[in-house]
């Protein structure tokens, strides 16, 4: 069955499912990447901070796939917030993935704690990179809503995604519904918790029923809630089983169960984007 696509605010469409490649360590990504696109994934996500962005254009040139097949996101780094920073990683990235375009370039995580809190700078940079032509599309990551707000009144593009952590143990439904509010697609990050939702016993008893796997319960779950997703493997197995989701024939009951199954705050597994404050190096 063919992936669906969301049509992002700016008309470009973007494939529902993908495959991501945080923490495949460079040695391995090409294979993975050429693992995922023989199964059928035609977007991947990757990020300046997994270091793996140059492999990935590996497997983009190894691949007898077109570039405009293949729909490539990747992310700004910590350290370049500010604009000419952003400028310079932007041109390496694009040197890296072997390419003169990117589908979807995100400002990988707002840090309010740092660079005197100006993220809004730092947007006006990729509002550039939209506009000549080096991202087809721009977004932000770990925005919470009083981001989102801050970017509303002080920018001119609003972003097409804000990629979060998201998945049945931390629905994250504020931020979802601002996005959906004002025409910002929700991408969901670690959308299986890294294997932390899979012995559910609700997801179970759904699986069993469907005669599905967990995993792949849990990935209908969020096509049906309208998120894009891109879960990782490095198993080719579970990289096809991923794929094979289009069938899995949740109820609307089913849906809402899982929903259902939110933990709020404790269930959030990564850092807290009011606070986290990393920069690589
Ligand atoms: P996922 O929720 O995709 O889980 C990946 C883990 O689950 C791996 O350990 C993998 O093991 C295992 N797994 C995958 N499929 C199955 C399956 N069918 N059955 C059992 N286990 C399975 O976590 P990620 O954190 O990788 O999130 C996905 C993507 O989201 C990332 O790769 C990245 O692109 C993005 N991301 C973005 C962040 C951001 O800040 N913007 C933060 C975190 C992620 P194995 O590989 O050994 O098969």
């Amino acid at each position: 069955m063919a992936v669906p696509t969301i049509t992002l605010n700016n008309g470009v469409a973007i494939p529902q499912l993908g495959f991501g490649v945080f923490q495949i360590e460079p040695e391995n990504t090409e294979k993975a990447v050429l693992e995922a696109l023989s199964a059928g994934y035609r977007h991947i996500d990757t990020a300046q901070m997994y270091g793996n962005e140059k492999q990935v254009g590996e497997a983009l040139a190894s691949s007898d796939l077109q570039r405009s097949d293949v729909f490539v996101t990747s992310k700004l780094n910590n350290g370049f917030h500010r604009p000419d920073d952003a400028r310079r990683a932007m041109d390496q990235t694009l040197a890296d993935l072997g390419t003169d375009h990117v589908d979807l370039f995100l400002v990988h995580w707002p840090l309010p704690t740092r660079y005197d809190g100006d993220y809004v700078s730092t947007w006006k940079v990729m509002e550039e990179f939209a506009a000549d032509g080096r991202a087809r599309s721009v977004g932000v990551s770990n925005f919470q809503v009083d981001h989102l707000e801050r970017l509303a009144k002080e920018c001119d593009v609003v972003p097409a995604v804000n990629q979060v952590e998201v998945h049945p143990y931390f629905t994250n439904e504020a931020v979802r519904a601002y996005g959906s509010e004002h025409g910002i697609a929700t991408e969901a990050w670690s959308p299986i918790a890294q294997g932390g939702v899979l012995k559910d016993e609700v997801i179970t008893e759904i699986a069993d029923r469907v005669g599905k796997s967990t995993a792949q319960v849990t990935l209908a779950w969020h096509i049906a809630r309208g998120d894009i997703i891109f879960p990782k493997s490095v198993t080719p197995e579970r990289v096809r089983a991923n794929f094979d989701i289009f069938d899995v024939g949740l109820t609307a009951e089913d849906v809402e169960r899982i929903t259902a199954l939110d933990k709020g705050e404790d269930g959030r597994t990564g850092p807290h984007p009011d606070t986290f404050d990393m920069i690589p190096g």
